[in-house]
């Protein structure tokens, strides 16, 4: 089946977290994403399991798009490694741009900037902005409590069931790469029926 994915945005901690799974995790998604020949876009920084997944996105030879704010490239530390690395003004072009420049979007452990990042992501395609894939990888359970979170919004009222849908919690990498490759044309036929 030809891919319809050939850049993938990964929103993750740009700190490791607690669990050992957790970088793991990151080394499988950037082995995985170049050995399909996907692009990685992701923030850009060299920490945390930002720079986990770009190491090993280059070390398996794979290509690397960062994006990262002017204000931040000391504070996350600018990848030096990365070939295209794109410096922002601002967050909110940062993220423009990784949405632009994605065809799916990959969440893995992370906080508070890798929780605003998914939300805004299917914000946006709640708001019929985009139809591009969303997978939570949810390692090692870590994103049991954000499921909850949009499970009490929509049996609360506050969200539609066809909104929850947009987002699909996947257990591994295997998983979120071929869901990716066959969701689109789904979640295109989702955001139409809004
Ligand atoms: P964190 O999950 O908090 O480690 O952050 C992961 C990434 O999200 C980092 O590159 C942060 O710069 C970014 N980030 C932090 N706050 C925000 C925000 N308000 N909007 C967008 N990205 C953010």
């Amino acid at each position: 089946m030809p891919s319809t994915v050939d850049a993938v945005a990964v929103f993750c901690g740009s700190r490791f977290g607690k669990n050992p799974l957790y970088k793991q995790a990151a080394q499988d998604v950037g082995q995985t994403l170049a050995k399909a020949g996907i692009r990685l876009v992701y923030g850009g920084g060299a920490h945390g399991l930002m720079g986990v997944v770009a190491d090993a996105t280059l070390s398996a030879g794979g290509a690397v798009t960062g994006v990262i704010p002017d204000f931040l490239e000391s504070r996350e530390k600018m990848h030096e490694g990365v070939a295209e690395l794109i410096v922002t003004d601002s967050m909110h072009t940062r993220k423009q741009i990784m949405f632009s420049r994605a065809d799916a979007f990959w969440i893995l452990p992370g906080g508070f900037g890798t929780f605003d990042e998914m939300m805004e992501i299917l914000t946006w395609k709640q708001l019929g902005r985009h139809s591009k894939p969303i997978m939570l990888i949810n390692v090692a359970n870590w994103a049991d409590t954000l499921l909850a979170a949009l499970d009490a919004a929509v049996e609360q009222g506050f969200a539609a069931p066809t909104a929850r849908t947009m987002i699909q919690a996947v257990p591994d990498i295997e998983t979120a790469l071929a869901c990716s490759l066959s969701a689109e044309k789904s979640d295109r036929v989702a955001v139409e029926q809004l």
